[in-house]
Parts: structure tokens; sequence; C-alpha cells
């Protein structure tokens, strides 16, 4: 089974994919942490990509549709859960395509919905460890010691794109550029909405259990 995680930055995607990948076996295909590994390893698309991450806007779909082709070649194509990916309505009819062309497809579609008010005040507080990638928040997931990442104790560090002003432009860009893939997942049939405002993140692991009847 495939599935996507659908939601504004900060709506709990990595978080929930993490907590999927722990127990239930899936793979985590996150254009965000691919993006910041070849930004890391320095490659020419990291290089280019990164100016545009930095501005909080998001990277051309030729380039971010070939990076998820070439790591669908190279990995698995079932039990996968895309998060941050698809981005736009290109991405997600590319998506379709590659998945086909290896005899799989998404199974379901996660949205997870949160107002932007606390959107805004988890972007904020966010640390993410540049080891494991896991994400932590000063207030509401605050590591044992701070500023160390619980699991590999590597020092916590703030990505450079959850600055206020770049925070806003990446919020605007999930509004004009990914809010269309919930009328296009609906007209699919395969949308699952959560209203993740006022949950734990424990209970939105139960939710999204209980829509993928785990
Ligand atoms: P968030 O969901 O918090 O914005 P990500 O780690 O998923 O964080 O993405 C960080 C940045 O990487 C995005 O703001 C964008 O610049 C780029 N990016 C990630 N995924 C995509 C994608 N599918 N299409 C275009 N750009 C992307």
């Amino acid at each position: 089974m495939n599935i996507i995680l659908l939601g504004a930055p900060g709506s709990g995607k990595g978080t929930q994919a993490e907590k999927l990948v722990q127990d239930h076996n899936f793979e985590q295909l996150s254009t965000g942490d691919l993006f910041r590994k070849n930004i890391n390893d320095k490659t020419e698309m990291g290089v280019e990509a990164s100016k545009l991450i930095n501005a909080g806007k998001l990277v051309p779909d030729d380039i971010t549709n070939k990076m998820v082709d070439n790591h669908l070649k190279n990995n698995r194509s079932d039990g996968l859960i895309f998060d941050g990916y698809p981005r736009t309505i290109n991405q997600a009819e590319v998506l379709n395509d590659l998945l086909k062309s290896s005899q799989s497809k998404i199974d379901k579609v996660i949205l997870l919905e949160v107002d932007e008010e606390k959107l805004l005040e988890r972007l904020v507080g966010r640390l993410i460890c540049p080891q494991c990638k896991r994400s932590f928040h000063v207030k509401n997931r605050p590591p044992k010691t701070p500023g160390i990442c619980d699991y590999d104790k590597s020092v916590l560090i703030t990505r450079p794109d959850d600055s206020p002003e770049k925070i806003s432009i990446r919020l605007q860009a999930y509004e004009k550029e990914t809010k269309p893939l919930v009328e296009f997942y609906e007209g699919k049939g395969n949308l699952i909405k959560i209203k993740a405002d006022n949950l734990t993140s424990q209970q939105v692991n139960e939710s999204i259990l209980k829509a993928l009847e785990l």
C-alpha cells in the first residue's frame, strides 16, 4: 500500500510518517529530505535547489519529478509514504504515471488539516536533527536535553526556511500550488481528511491507522 500525506508545512506530515515507518514497515519518501541531502552533498541539483528552498519557494516540477523518478528506480515502489510530494497537479500526474509503470499506485491520500495560527506556532519553534531528520519543537516536543537529538545526540538545528518571513512564503505556495490537490484526489475518491488542529500526534496517528484499516 502506498499513501500520500498531504498538508501544509507544519501540519505534521513528517512526524506522522516517522511513526508509520517505525510501527508499520512503511518507507518514507520525503522530497524535502532528498533536497536537503543534495544540498549537503553539494550536488549540482542541490546547489540549484538550495536558492529556491531557502527563499521558501517550490523547486520546479521537472527537477522534483526527476529526483523522485530516480529514487523510485533505485528503491521499492510499494509500502511508501510520500511526504511533501506531490505538491502540484503536475507532480500528482507524473507520480501516477511513475507508479503505473512499476505496476503500483497510490492507495490512500491523507489530508492533515491544521489552521494557520497553529501552523505558524509549530514552524517557528521547530528544531530538526540534521542526522536522523526527526523534528522536535521547543514547546510541543522538546528534546530531553535542550538542543540535542534524543536519538543520535546530534546538535539540533533550525531550518533556514523556518524563519517567519520564509514561512509566510511557504504557506502562500501551499495555498496556491498544493491546495488544488485536495480536489484532485477527492475526484479520485481516495482522500481522507483528518482535522488535526486539536489532536495530539498520538491521536492523529490513531486516526490515520483507522483510515488505513491497519
Ligand atoms: P515543509 O513541508 O515543512 O515545507 P519540506 O521539508 O517538505 O518542508 O520541504 C522543504 C522545501 O523543499 C519546500 O519549501 C520546497 O522549497 C522544497 N520542496 C520539497 N518538496 C517539494 C516538491 N514536491 N516540489 C517542489 N519543491 C519541494
